[in-house]
């Protein structure tokens, strides 16, 4: 049996009843786990995903615990990483560089708060501080700073033995080769993550596939192969970063807390992360931690969790380690967002702009409590640059509200069996040959005609986000097409009572709804109907940009490219596709139509942005790049957006100001170069008042 289909067997198998089938269990356990973390840590190629490994490894320890006579001296619940690599000088470390114990929710959360305080002998009702980090997905390192030089770099390895990188870390941009402040002790060692922009990663990936190189399975990999090249070069030429999170060995002690460290890290000229924050009550802790779960993909790294740490290090030191881990932190893991599955199929899908979209057909897989058979692929494009092929591991990602997505195929497990893929020459619903534009990855069915087209856009026409028609799913956008009820999108507001009562499931009452409910979406707001006619590149934000400099459906229809450009935000891609839609007799002849049913083709006074005192930003255009403190990607564009102002994503010499946050990248270099003005979050919120 393969390493894979042994991990499947014991991810589905049956808890032991019987103290013989508990250790031949331990003994499998053990094998496969420590042959995951070989190929985590020493080849940084994995196999299946952390959490993956983590059930596993959470399976062990619960056997472990049930059976103790059943622990193994080379279980890997004692032990921290992997061996030092052959090729680099190995490194003793001081003091060890341990792992960490993990909390799965809340509960796990408190249940080590109250341990701590127990330990301590600290009354019920008095509160101890704790200092919560977010835990950078990277590779951990220790730097060794003598007099302020630094003189050694050193990774965790198995946590006393690492791997002396300090070649390769001297080229990493934001570690100070001297340290600067009135604070610095003699000789200290800095504890931190490498990490890997995520920003950074698919860059790194497209120019390892252009090379026929193997590309890393995440940023964490990325980061970890990277640092370790016996060529510092190569590691010079990758964008790594890093960020401290502790004062490890130290001369003269400088702080009595974490907390308190943290600001010295900052001062003595480190990247220290600006989401940590102290608490005393438990519960606003759990809420930052489970906060972060759901901001994490708003920044530029990958978390995989919050790190809680006891502030006080006197508190640290009486609360002391266990074998692999201290007593006095904790990680808090997010929910699982990926697994590994089986590609059992690819189909594909046509859009309401005919577009093609492949879709995997999975061996169904639990992610975040959630079974999920079918996910996206996106492109054919996609699909060729990562050389997913049918038959394939495949890591999928399923996050919050975003459909489940095809992230990567694990090259590592094939067999030979697997078969490549390409996208069908013609469309599957109507037979027509299908084409790609010139500088488009994405490939389309031109057919006006095409009844899986039509049923799509019907069903886009009637969605939330465009005419949101009460009761009109995909399901009635099917039914009523293949019914002959419509054939034109215009047929919509000509549905026939008579006709809807002899479907099947209509009764008066559905019919009178539907009705009810076609007629109240003719007064929705022109940018909603604009962008109800699926008129490729006219999302909605675009459709509101355009209402807002042309407010009818006429001044659209009759504007040409050089009057949509003119827009801000409006390029020639979306002019021109505009401008074809419009010249079209059938299109034109939706709009006349429509119109004559009663649709509002103009945009009425309260459409209009706001202004007076409660728009400050009236015609200025801001670019937000990189983490803001507190305001997420969506907050920020609606705090802009409610106060008349408008939000960009390119730097221009139209733009009026660019909003920096953390880790902002080429945008704050076009914003230096072109002279825009740039503030920080802060600033933005006063001037919006
Ligand atoms: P850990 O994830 O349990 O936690 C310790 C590490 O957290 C530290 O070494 C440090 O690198 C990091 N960290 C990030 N931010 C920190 C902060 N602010 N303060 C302190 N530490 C911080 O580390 P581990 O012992 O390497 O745990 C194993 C991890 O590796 C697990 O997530 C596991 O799933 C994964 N793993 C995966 C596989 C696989 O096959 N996918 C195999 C082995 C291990």
């Amino acid at each position: 049996m393969t390493l894979l289909e042994r991990t499947r067997y014991l991810q589905s198998a049956p808890v032991p009843s019987t103290k013989e089938e508990a250790k031949e269990r331990v003994d499998e356990l053990v094998a496969v786990l420590t042959a995951h973390a070989e190929l985590y840590y020493r080849q940084d190629a994995p196999l299946i995903t952390d959490n993956e490994y983590d059930q596993l490894l959470e399976g062990l320890r619960f056997l472990e615990t049930r059976y103790p006579a059943l622990l193994r001296l080379d279980s890997p619940s004692f032990r921290v990483g992997g061996a030092p690599l052959d090729g680099f000088e190995k490194v003793s470390h001081p003091e060890p560089l341990l792992s960490l114990g993990n909390a799965f929710d809340g509960e796990d959360l408190k249940a080590w708060y109250e341990r701590c305080k127990k330990r301590l002998d600290v009354d019920e009702d008095v509160d101890i501080a704790v200092t919560a980090e977010l835990k950078i997905d990277g590779l951990a390192v220790a730097l060794t700073y003598d007099s302020g030089l630094l003189v050694q770099a050193a990774t965790r390895g198995d946590g006393r033995v690492g791997e002396n990188i300090t070649q390769n870390v001297r080229t990493i941009a934001n570690v100070p080769l001297r340290l600067s402040g009135n604070s610095v002790p003699r000789r200290v060692e800095v504890r931190g993550e490498v990490y890997f922009p995520k920003s950074a990663f698919d860059t790194l990936n497209d120019s390892l596939r252009s090379r026929d190189l193997k590309p890393f399975a995440n940023p964490r990999n990325a980061a970890a192969g990277s640092l370790r090249q016996l060529d510092s070069t190569i590691t010079a030429g990758r964008e790594l970063a890093f960020f401290a999170y502790s004062v490890g060995p130290v001369t003269e002690s400088v702080a009595p807390t974490q907390h308190d460290s943290l600001v010295h890290l900052r001062e003595w000229g480190f990247g220290v992360n600006d989401h940590a924050r102290r608490f005393v009550d438990i519960t606003d802790l759990i809420t930052y931690c489970e906060g972060w779960a759901e901001k994490r993909d708003d920044l530029d790294y990958e978390i995989d969790g919050v790190v809680v740490k006891v502030d006080e290090l006197n508190l640290q030191a009486q609360l002391g380690n266990v074998s692999n881990a201290p007593r006095w932190a904790i990680a808090f893991k997010f929910p699982a967002r990926e697994s590994t599955t089986i590609l059992n199929d690819i189909i594909v899908n046509v859009g309401r702009t005919g577009m093609i979209t492949p879709e995997a057909v999975l061996e169904p897989v639990m992610i975040g409590g959630v079974t999920v058979s079918q996910a996206t692929l996106h492109n054919a494009a996609y699909i060729q640059d990562r050389d997913i092929r049918i038959g394939d591991t495949v890591v999928v990602k399923r996050a919050g509200d975003v459909i489940p997505a095809v992230v990567s195929s694990v090259s590592d497990a094939r067999d030979g069996s697997e078969r490549s893929w390409s996208i069908p020459l013609e469309c599957p619903a109507c037979g027509e040959t299908l084409e790609r534009l010139e500088g488009e990855v994405d490939s389309y069915c031109v057919n006006g005609a095409c009844p899986a087209q039509f049923i799509r856009l019907v069903e886009h026409f009637a969605s939330r986000n465009a005419l949101d028609i009460e009761g009109f799913g995909s399901k009635l956008a099917v039914l009523l097409v293949e019914a002959g009820c419509i054939s034109r999108l215009q047929d919509i507001y000509y549905l026939n009572r008579e006709a809807l009562l002899t479907l099947e499931g209509f009764g008066e009452k559905k019919a009178n709804n539907l009705l009810q409910g076609i007629e109240r979406s003719k007064d929705r707001p022109l940018a909603r109907i604009l962008f109800g006619l699926g008129i490729r590149h006219v999302g909605r934000t675009t459709a509101e940009t355009i209402v807002a400099a042309l407010p009818t459906m006429d001044n659209i229809s009759r504007a040409n490219a050089e009057r949509l450009t003119a827009i801000d935000g409006i390029g020639e891609v979306i002019a021109e596709s505009l401008v074809d839609w419009f010249s079209r007799e059938p299109n034109q002849e939706i709009i006349r139509s429509m119109a004559d049913a009663g649709v509002r083709m103009e945009s009425l006074a309260d459409e209009a942005p706001p202004d007076g005192d409660d728009a400050p930003f009236v015609g200025m255009t801001f670019v937000v790049t990189g983490t803001l403190p507190n305001l997420g990607r969506k907050e920020v564009q609606d705090f802009i957006k409610q106060r008349g102002g408008k939000a960009s994503s390119s730097v221009s010499s139209r733009t009026s100001y660019v909003v920096l946050g953390e880790n902002a990248g080429s945008k704050a270099d076009k914003a230096r170069e072109l002279g825009v003005p740039m503030i920080d979050e802060a600033e933005l919120i006063k001037m919006g008042g």
